[in-house]
């Protein structure tokens, strides 16, 4: 937090005090936080990091908050885990999985809403809020939990129990909307300016969550070796993560921790269903064109993504591309990494995966590139997708003869 300068618009670059606002009154810009580099540069090392905790609070010189007493349940330093079997399937060389299943709650979101909430209290706020494709609620009422907030945190209402068990369990309040993300996310924003007592975390402290993907680059950077990777493959909902996995990278190089000027290529991964930054890429136009989301991939399922444009331009300028993959290949994808190499990921995870085999199969990750897929959320909460998939291989009578039946074994 010492380091912060000011929140700045990505549009107009006028700043505005580190409080609890998003968007620029001149120019309805978005807000970003703007920091003393120099400073940092001077405050930072391999080693302090080294030093600090095994969560995402390692690298609190280059987040918007404080990490003197962070909202925190581990979030972070995941394991980053070379996958030579699933490379091999898909004729890739040095491919790894950054395996942020292992979130305390299973998901990415911990990292931006640990960031998110610290700032939100140290702000003054007492009631932590969201709109979510399922993630985010789930994170946001645990971290609420752990902070002594309140929590209310809105969902459409067709989310996998497996979000919905897993979020109202914190005892906060879990509004579920007849409506799609989009519905919700609208809702939110007119509760933003009915209950300025609020911290939304996907909307009045947007500025502060969305700095908590950065770790993201940070972690793979400090994992590899303090080197970058060539080519990264990013889940699109919002876009933010994906253009703060960028920024991470660069932001190493600019405070003196690579070497080397990073030039990480940036792909991005949409559910054919929801694909509203995958098709003006294909249409190679800068008009993102709202859907109304259909696809079992539900923690992606944002019809008009805040950060599309920004993540779109990440993708062009970097030379990566984003693909976009149907419900099936997401299943697939799903097993296919089970299959490979022991993770179970949740239909984003396998949207990411189903978007990479396509991406190698073209030929736009290449088998020359270090390459790393950014597996975002775990199986167990979204079991639906794949439990027609995923059954015994027989249910039989607790007998010898029946086990070598069922087996083909001769009895
Ligand atoms: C929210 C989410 C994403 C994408 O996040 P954005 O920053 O909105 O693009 C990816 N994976 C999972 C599992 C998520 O919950
Ligand atoms: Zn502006």
């Amino acid at each position: 937090m010492p380091f912060v300068e000011s929140l700045r618009c990505r549009e107009c670059a006028r700043t505005y005090p580190v409080e609890a606002l998003h968007v620029c009154e001149f120019c309805f810009g978005p807000l970003e936080v703007a920091y003393d580099y120099d400073a940092i540069r001077s405050s930072i090392s391999r080693e302090k990091i080294a030093a600090g905790p095994p969560t995402i609070w390692r690298y609190a010189d280059l987040l918007p908050a404080s990490a003197e007493d962070p909202v925190d349940l581990g979030a972070g330093f995941t394991p980053l885990v070379r996958a030579d079997r699933l490379a091999a399937e898909l004729g890739l060389g040095e491919l790894w999985l950054k395996n942020d299943t292992l979130n305390p709650t299973g998901s990415f979101k911990d990292r931006v809403v640990s960031v998110a909430l610290t700032k939100a209290r140290d702000l003054g706020f007492k009631v932590a809020a969201c709109a979510s494709t399922g993630n985010l609620a789930n994170s946001v009422a645990a971290h609420a939990a752990r902070a002594g907030m309140e929590s209310i945190v809105f969902i459409p209402s067709d989310l996998e129990q497996g979000k919905i068990v897993t979020t109202a369990i914190y005892g906060g309040r879990l509004i579920a909307i007849d409506g799609t993300y989009d519905d919700v996310n609208r809702l939110c924003a007119e509760l933003t300016s009915e209950q300025p007592t609020w911290a939304f975390v996907n909307v009045n402290v947007r500025p502060y969550y969305a700095e908590g993907s950065k770790t993201l680059a940070f972690e793979v950077a400090e994992q590899l070796g303090w080197q970058a990777p060539d080519h990264v493959v990013v889940p699109i909902a919002s876009g933010s993560q994906l253009t703060k996995v960028h920024k991470g990278f660069n932001e190493l190089y600019h405070v003196g921790l690579l070497d080397e000027e990073p030039h990480v290529r940036v792909s991005g991964a949409q559910a054919e269903g929801c694909s509203p930054v995958a098709v003006a890429f294909a249409e190679d136009t800068d008009i993102i064109r709202p859907q109304r989301p259909k696809t079992i991939a539900k923690s992606l399922a944002i019809g008009n993504p805040a950060d599309g444009f920004y993540a779109l331009d990440v993708v062009r300028k970097s030379g990566g591309a984003i693909g976009s993959v149907t419900d099936d290949e997401i299943v697939e994808g799903i097993r296919l990494l089970a299959r490979t190499e022991g993770i179970f990921a949740e239909t984003a995870g396998g949207t990411t995966i189903a978007t990479l085999v396509k991406l190698a199969a073209s030929g736009v990750v290449r088998p020359d590139e270090r390459v790393v897929a950014y597996i975002t959320g775990h199986g167990l909460k979204t079991i639906e997708a794949v439990s027609a998939v995923a059954q015994p291989t027989a249910t039989i009578a607790p007998t010898l003869d029946a086990f070598n039946a069922a087996v083909g074994l001769p009895s």
